[in-house]
Order: C-alpha cells, then sequence, then structure tokens
C-alpha cells in the first residue's frame, strides 16, 4: 500500500503545554511518534511516498475562513504580546452561543482553542498544512484509481471542528479526505476506531447526510472528550441519523471492541457509501499511556480486515497513539490485516 507521509515537515511541530488533572506533563503528541510509525509502515514494505502541496482548498472545504487565518498568523501575533508564552495556549473560553467573534490574540485563543492540549508554536502551522497535504494526497490516490492508500498524518485531525482545535488536532485531516472523495463518490462514510470520540468530524458532518459518521470509542462519560461521543447524538436537521456514536465501557477489549464495529458496519453497508475514510487511532491498545481500552496488537488486525471486507476504496487516516514499545507493531497488524481483508 502507498503510505504518504511528509516526515520532515510533519516533525517540526513540537507542542510542549500539557495538563492532566491541572498538573503540567510532557505534551504526549511528540515528533518521535511519525519516526516510529514510519520505520513499521518501511519495514513492513510499504511504498513510502512525500505528499504534494494541494494549498488551502482541501483545508477550506471542512474549515472556516476565519480560522484558517487564526491557525495562519496566530503565532508571530502572540509572540508580539509583551510576556507571553512561547506557545498560544488559551487562558479564556467564551460561552460560544451568540458570541461575538474578538479581535484580540488573546480571545481569538479563547475562541478557536477548545483546551489547552494544543498549543501552537512557531513552526506548527507549517506543519499541520503538511499533515493536511498528507490526507489529501492519500486521498487523491484513491480518486485516481488506487483500491486504499495509508496517510501518515501528523499533528492528528479527528477532534478539531470545523473552527475549534482541541486535544492535539488543528485541521481535521480525515474530514479533508472525506470531502475529496466526495468530489467523486456521492456518500462517503468516516469510520473511526480512535480511543478518543471523534468530535471534531462529528460536529464538522453533524447536519450533513452525504458524509456517515461512526465512533468506536471509550464511553466519554468520564473520559475525554467528555461533552461528545454519547450515543444520543445521531445528527441534527438533514443530517439526522448519519451520525452514530458506539461508545464502550473503560477497560473493553477486543471482542468489546470488534462487537461493536461489527454493529457499526451494519450502518455503513446500509448506507451504500462510494468510499470510506478509516480515523485510525492506535490508542485503543492496552498498554498505551491513556489506558483507556484494552485492544491487542493482533486486534488492530482484526479491525482492519472488517475494515477492508466493506470492500470500498479506503483512505486510513492517522490519528492518535502514544509512544509505547507496540506502537510500531499495532501500526504494522493493522496495514498488513487491511491487505489481507482486501484480498
Ligand atoms: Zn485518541
Amino acid at each position: 500500500m502507498k503510505v504518504f507521509c511528509a516526515a520532515e515537515r510533519q516533525k517540526i511541530h513540537y507542542p510542549r503545554n500539557f495538563l492532566v488533572s491541572g498538573a503540567q506533563q510532557p505534551n504526549p503528541e511528540v515528533p518521535e511518534r511519525v519516526e516510529r510509525l514510519l520505520q513499521a509502515a518501511t519495514a513492513g514494505g510499504h511504498d513510502i511516498v512525500e505528499p504534494g502541496d494541494h494549498g488551502l482548498a482541501p483545508i477550506a472545504a471542512v474549515h472556516t475562513p476565519e480560522y484558517i487565518r487564526f491557525l495562519t498568523h496566530i503565532h508571530e501575533r502572540w509572540a508580539r504580546i509583551p510576556g507571553a508564552s512561547t506557545e498560544v495556549v488559551p487562558n479564556i473560553h467564551p460561552d460560544r452561543r451568540g458570541v461575538s467573534y474578538p479581535l484580540s490574540a488573546v480571545g481569538q485563543a479563547g475562541y478557536h482553542m477548545a483546551d489547552t492540549a494544543c498549543p501552537i508554536g512557531p513552526d506548527s502551522w507549517a506543519a499541520i498544512r503538511w499533515s493536511a497535504n498528507t490526507a489529501a494526497s492519500g486521498a487523491k490516490h484513491v480518486l485516481d484509481g488506487a483500491p486504499a492508500a495509508y496517510a501518515l498524518c501528523r499533528p492528528p485531525g479527528h477532534h478539531a471542528f470545523s473552527d475549534l482545535a482541541g486535544g492535539f488536532c488543528y485541521v481535521n485531516n480525515s474530514a479533508v479526505a472525506a470531502a475529496m472523495l466526495r468530489q467523486s463518490h456521492e456518500r462517503v462514510a468516516i469510520v473511526d476506531v480512535d480511543l478518543h470520540h471523534g468530535n471534531g468530524t462529528q460536529g464538522i458532518f453533524y447536519r450533513r447526510a452525504d458524509v456517515l459518521t461512526l465512533s468506536v470509542h471509550a464511553d466519554p462519560i468520564r473520559f475525554y472528550p467528555f461533552f461528545w461521543g454519547h450515543a444520543q447524538e445521531r445528527g441534527e436537521g438533514p443530517g439526522l441519523g448519519y451520525n452514530l456514536n458506539l461508545p464502550l465501557p473503560r477497560g473493553s477489549a477486543d471482542d468489546a471492541f470488534l462487537g461493536a464495529l461489527d454493529k457499526g458496519l451494519e450502518s455503513v453497508r446500509a448506507f451504500a457509501p462510494g468510499a470510506i475514510v478509516v480515523a485510525l487511532g492506535l490508542d485503543a491498545f492496552e498498554d498505551d499511556p491513556f489506558g483507556g481500552l484494552a485492544v491487542t496488537t493482533e486486534g488492530f488486525g482484526q479491525i482492519a480486515r472488517r475494515l477492508a471486507g466493506l470492500g470500498l476504496p479506503t483512505v486510513i487516516v492517522q490519528e492518535g497513539g502514544y509512544l509505547c514499545d507496540a506502537l510500531g507493531d499495532n501500526l504494522t497488524s493493522f496495514l498488513a490485516g487491511f491487505e489481507a481483508g482486501h484480498g
């Protein structure tokens, strides 16, 4: 399978700020993730390809103009504030219903950032753009006729809404890929198997019937992203019925995960999409530092076989999955399972 990755350009984003229960911790979304995943893909014999530059159009298809302006310029504006931190980190959050758009950098950081886990440093925007280019190149490869592509995106994207960063995510790469696939397919489904609910992806397509969003994840009742990812969130207006959340109890292992996925994939089959995007988080792993679920290395291969069994053109977009000994093995297991399942 072709693997798209702008490794060096994606690695220059190096976020430091991260709060866990109010305490400062190292940010786990580190550049080394790209190295580990790329090593595994290379060792697996996959064809590594540098993505092309697609410009801002694929990003603008799923994000607002003011948010793109914010991401483009906020760091240089922030750096001009006397005494400001080296990274953009919000310290105020509006009630987003009916508020006015602020002019100040501090106000805009609060407006466009859902939490403190998505700091913006001097090189972040360049890396974010190349992560989106990676997804766009994977989607283009599939639009051009390939059965599947793996986009090794970093930073990840599925917590990013149309105008809101959050949870290590800035531009929603899975949404970028889905919007591109829509150019040739009337219906596209996004299947999110990350440990965490894909709240940004859900938000972007919540009122749309042309993109089905399915997410299997740890129950947000006591887990990030808390406010989204519950089973009763089914879409709105024309999108009602086109969003499916399947939360699992903390600690659930392969059987429970695969059972939920099978149930979700019935809905995907009924939707009859022309292509799918897999939002591939590897953080549902039993030894991932987030410790939410207990999927095994072998389990990722099984998940991949189920997804490949749909027999649809597929863009696999990397989401979460943090440093642990088996991070690379989990990707290897997934990609091998996918290729075996695709026949
Ligand atoms: Zn995650």
